[in-house]
């Protein structure tokens, strides 16, 4: 991530594609690649993540509209760190450590510090399917 500033040799074909999803879903710098497949905070989750919120859900603080996380610990809903870091606030406060992102749909957990493999982990599994299929209407890809 030192070299971030070489980026020239990119065509920039997109200037009026700025409509488009901004966040990859498999983004090569949005952890999955490095994403845990242990973690030891998973009893913290919530016995009911089949029932969780929409990814178009307002942060319950600040009432910022996308993009927010939500924690599964309580199934709050709170704004990332780049908005008003009421999800890190959250963590803090309550040391609920476990939140997935409704901009991509990774699971973060703050304890560890790192990105968790949702669809490794079977606990988290559940959260992350219906969170998909929310935002996407349709069931995740399933991978081997
Ligand atoms: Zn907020
Ligand atoms: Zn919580
Ligand atoms: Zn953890």
């Amino acid at each position: 991530m030192a070299n971030k500033a070489s980026s020239s040799s990119l065509p920039s074909i997109n200037e009026d594609a700025a409509s488009v999803d901004e966040v990859p879903l498999y983004g090569s710098e949005s952890g999955w690649v490095e994403a845990r497949t242990h973690c030891d905070h998973l009893a913290s989750l919530s016995q009911d993540l089949t029932h969780i919120p929409t990814p178009d859900t307002q942060c319950n603080r600040c009432q910022h509209p996308d993009e927010n996380w939500l924690c599964l610990c309580c199934k709050d809903v709170l704004c990332s760190r780049f908005v008003n870091k009421h999800m890190l606030e959250h963590y803090q406060q309550s040391d609920h450590c476990l939140a997935l992102s409704y901009s991509d749909l990774s699971v973060w957990c703050f304890s560890c510090d790192a990105y968790l493999d949702a669809q490794v982990i079977l606990s988290l599994r559940p959260a992350y399917e219906i969170a998909y299929f929310l935002k996407f209407g349709e069931a995740p890809p399933l991978r081997s």
